[in-house]
């Protein structure tokens, strides 16, 4: 069987280790990825990167180079895929043992571990969330990929050629060539402005991301890491009557490396055309200047805004795929950052399919029958979906009580909100959305 996954994101070249794990060899696997990687920043360089742009880097994001937290969850898929790609992935980025939650106004809200050891059985080791650049984690997983695997050419659309049973696959390479490759199954990891996506459900506004009217913009900083985060190994997050900001790491303690994030209301999309780093730091200012953490005040005074990254979400989808094509991760599910889960929801995808593909093709005997294997991929597809989608539904609902936390709001309302959030800290059975131990949700 051919099979050709869409872009090589975190969700693709996951769902590429996978495949090649679980499925047997005669299988071909292609990534189509359409933007080369060369001039992504490294958090060895943690001084602002020449900006990319929207144009010539990605369609969901402005400026590029935010972080991420993989949580315990996500990082146990990574341990069970190769252990060596684990453990490379925890040496390359910070331990973030605890989330602590505090106010604007200085109080803190709660201390949450984030160790998934209540939910290990014995002798299992735990996992911690791992806070990364998505750079780092990407770059680790390409490296696992290997080279020659991923194809540079950007996807234009997807078609089903019904007579043939396959599915066609539109390409555009860097010189403007067109060609058109074809497939078994075509797997869309590209990302929350998918064409497979379009592919599936045509040009309906009922299943195009939407914009939230927030972004998130952070940066690293080469500086030495706040004691009370290397202590405490702490992800912060604070919320305020006007914001919110997060800081931790996003390597290790030695590295010097400080990563923030925080959030920015802007009704117009950031695009390259009309961003302006110099003007979202000023607002950045402002709007913290009464905030009583002196790390936060210290971190703002030098900062840079390296990333930003517009919040997009999808409503849910009626079915992820069918008749040889399906969605993983943000194509599928693109949820808000709050959730914490994007990354380790996009790496819980692929190993549902690979190993959902592995088991149902295993009852196909005869290596070429097309046919059966059809039939397989779409029994796959079906269960993928049945399996995964309440589980993101879940996710996606405690995410937007949080996402409501990060909008400007009055002083009573702070105040209810800061209470609301000790609460759920102090008591997690009231709201059961920030104690979800197996899951560890939480981000910027
Ligand atoms: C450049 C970039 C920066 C990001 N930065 C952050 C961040 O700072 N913080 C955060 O929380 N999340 C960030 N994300 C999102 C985060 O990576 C995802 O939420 C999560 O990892 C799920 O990943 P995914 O693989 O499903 O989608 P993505 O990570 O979005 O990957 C999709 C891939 O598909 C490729 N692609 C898209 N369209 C096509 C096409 N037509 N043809 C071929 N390839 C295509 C894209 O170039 C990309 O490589 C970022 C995503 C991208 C692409």
């Amino acid at each position: 069987m051919k099979i050709i996954i869409i872009g090589a994101g975190i969700s693709g070249l996951s769902t590429y280790l996978h495949l090649r794990k679980h499925l047997p060899s005669h299988h071909t696997i292609t990534i189509y990825e359409s933007h080369q990687p060369s001039a992504l920043p490294s958090l060895s360089t943690p001084s602002p990167p020449t900006p990319l742009t929207v144009d010539t880097l990605s369609s969901s994001t402005a400026l590029v180079g935010g972080g991420l937290g993989i949580s315990p969850n996500g990082m146990r898929i990574l341990r069970d895929l190769d252990p060596a790609l684990h453990d490379t992935v925890c040496a390359q980025g910070f331990p973030a043992e605890h989330f602590v939650f505090k106010g604007a106004n200085g109080w803190t809200l709660g201390m949450q571990k984030t160790s998934d050891r209540n939910v290990r059985g014995e002798g299992e080791k735990e996992e911690v969330c791992i806070s990364s650049s998505r750079h780092g984690l990407w770059e680790r997983l390409r490296d696992t990929v290997g080279e020659g695997v991923v194809v540079y050419k950007k996807v234009m659309s997807i078609e089903r050629d019904v007579g043939r049973d396959v599915v066609l696959v539109r390409l555009l390479d860097r010189e403007g060539n067109e060609e058109v490759d074809e497939a078994d199954l075509v797997i869309g990891a590209d990302g929350v402005k998918s064409v497979v996506r379009i592919a599936l459900f045509g040009d309906d506004e009922k299943f195009k991301p939407k914009y939230t009217g927030q972004s998130g913009v952070g940066g690293f900083l080469n500086d030495s890491i706040p004691d009370f985060v290397a202590k405490n190994k702490a992800m912060v997050f604070t919320f305020g009557g006007n914001g919110f900001f997060g800081y931790s790491s996003a390597a290790p303690v030695t590295s010097q490396c400080v990563m923030w994030w925080s959030t920015f209301e802007t009704p117009t999309l950031q695009t390259s055309k009309n961003i302006d780093p110099v003007a979202i730091k000023a607002e950045m200012l402002e709007r913290h200047k009464h905030w009583k953490d002196p790390i936060l005040h210290d971190i703002v005074q030098k900062a840079e805004v390296q990333s930003i990254y517009p919040t997009w979400v999808l409503d849910e989808l009626p079915h992820w795929g069918e008749k040889g094509i399906v969605l993983v991760g943000d194509a599928a599910h693109a949820m808000d950052p709050t959730t914490g889960q994007g990354a380790s929801q996009a790496l819980e995808d692929s190993k549902t399919l690979a190993l959902l593909l592995a088991k149902t093709l295993a009852e196909v005997t005869e290596e070429h029958d097309a046919q059966k294997e059809g039939e397989a991929v779409s029994v796959s597809i079906k269960l993928f979906h049945q399996i995964r989608s309440p589980r993101i539904s879940r996710i996606v609902d405690r995410g937007k009580k949080i996402a409501g936390s990060k909008a400007n709001v009055g002083v009573v309302a702070e105040y209810m909100m800061y209470i609301f959030l000790w609460l759920m800290m102090k008591y997690p059975s009231i709201g059961k959305f920030l104690s979800a131990p197996d899951d560890a949700e939480f981000g910027g």
